[in-house]
């Protein structure tokens, strides 16, 4: 490696021992690369339909009005989502896609003194936002690829300050289970936040789904993640919200920027939560592309990680490298996981059953060459 610039030895210890965040590979770039079209992009976990047609007339009734600063207090999608989870709006924080909010909950309650608790193979914006205030991390092995919730509760220390949960986490799909995720959290100390982070909340079956939103009563220190990026399509548009107790969002909000929400993606939002049929179609056809995606893996032999998302990592058994490199030159995108310490796993996110189909003849293909 070069000798460190000058600049890079001012930044604080926590950025210069993080790494950016890696996403998924651009459709245009492998295009670009590649010179040719009809790539097939299962790289991201985004909603295959596209976004709602409801979602898109709202945007389009709103761009009259881009002039204007977006409704800074999101007035109105606060009230659908209250509604929704029979909350007030004073217990629902917007966030600028929800990874806002994991970054906005850090910064409101962690020093470089203090410590974060959360699990091998978790999200990898958890390290991200937890190195860029200078915070350490705590990072509890893994159980079956999910999360120890006992040793987990048993690493919190007196400086621990946030546990970040993914249910269902990404990259692994694994689930917890309702009775020890209710556990866990009310024998957190109190001077523990427990983010529970639930981007694929929409994806799971009813038996799995916890009733989190209930145990807000109980649980002042509990912030709920969820977002419209994965299951309501509207990744692009970069929203997510909050649902808490009022303490805990009137804290965020006091960190937030004041316009944190443009007013096409708080329109397209409102919208989409209004759109039952999309969503539900959204939940069948990953329902379909999964058990597609299993069924092949079964055929060609691979283990794979049980997913309750929209998505499903599988079991190389050897270097995952070599094998997305190939499926790139087949112009399809999936997803490497060696940041996640998964080096022999690659993840893909369930896709038409057009694109699964494109994907699994091109697996077929890359693992009789090698
Ligand atoms: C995708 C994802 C998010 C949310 O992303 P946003 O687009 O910022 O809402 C949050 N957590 C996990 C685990 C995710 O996979």
């Amino acid at each position: 490696m070069n000798k460190p610039s000058a600049l890079f030895n001012l930044a604080i210890t926590g950025v210069q021992h993080s790494s950016p965040y890696i996403p998924g590979k651009p459709v245009e770039e492998l295009e670009r690369e590649l010179g040719l079209t009809g790539i097939v992009k299962l790289a991201s976990n985004e909603n295959p339909l596209g976004p709602a047609p409801t979602a898109l007339r709202a945007i389009q009734d709103s761009v009259s009005e881009l002039t204007r600063y977006p409704d800074g207090s999101g007035f109105k999608l606060k009230h659908a989502l209250a509604e929704k989870y029979h909350l007030s709006p004073s217990q629902i924080t917007l966030g600028n896609g929800s990874n806002e909010l994991l970054e906005l909950v850090a910064r409101t309650f962690l020093t470089p003194d203090l410590s974060v608790v959360f699990a091998q193979h978790a999200f990898a914006v958890y390290p991200i936002v937890t190195q860029a205030i200078g915070a350490k991390a705590i990072v509890v092995p893994a159980l079956n690829y999910g999360h120890d919730l006992d040793a987990m509760l048993k690493s919190v220390t007196p400086e621990t300050r946030l546990v970040f949960i993914a249910n269902p986490n990404n990259p692994t799909g694994t689930l917890l289970a309702q009775d020890a995720l209710e556990a866990f959290i009310k024998a957190l100390p109190v001077h523990v936040v427990c983010v529970l982070d639930e981007a694929y909340y929409e994806f799971v079956s009813a038996e799995g789904q916890c009733d989190s939103v209930a145990w807000l009563d109980a649980c002042p220190n509990l912030l709920i993640t969820r977002t419209f990026s994965k299951a309501y399509g509207l990744a692009g548009l970069r929203i997510g919200y909050g649902l808490s107790s009022s303490d805990m969002a009137d804290l965020l909000n006091r960190v937030r920027q004041p316009f944190n929400n443009n007013s096409l993606a708080l329109a397209a939002a409102e919208a989409a939560l209004a759109d039952v049929d999309y969503l539900q179609k959204t939940i069948d056809l990953n329902q379909h592309g999964m058990q597609q995606l299993t069924a092949a893996f079964k055929t060609l032999d691979l283990e794979w990680i049980p997913s309750a998302g929209n998505f499903v990592t599988v079991d190389l058994k050897r270097s995952a490298q070599p094998i997305y490199t190939a499926l790139l030159a087949k112009g399809v995108i999936v997803r490497p996981v060696a940041n996640y310490e998964l080096p022999n796993h690659l993840r893909i996110s369930i896709g038409t059953a057009a694109e699964n189909q494109v994907f699994i003849a091109a697996l077929t293909a890359v693992l009789s060459d090698v």
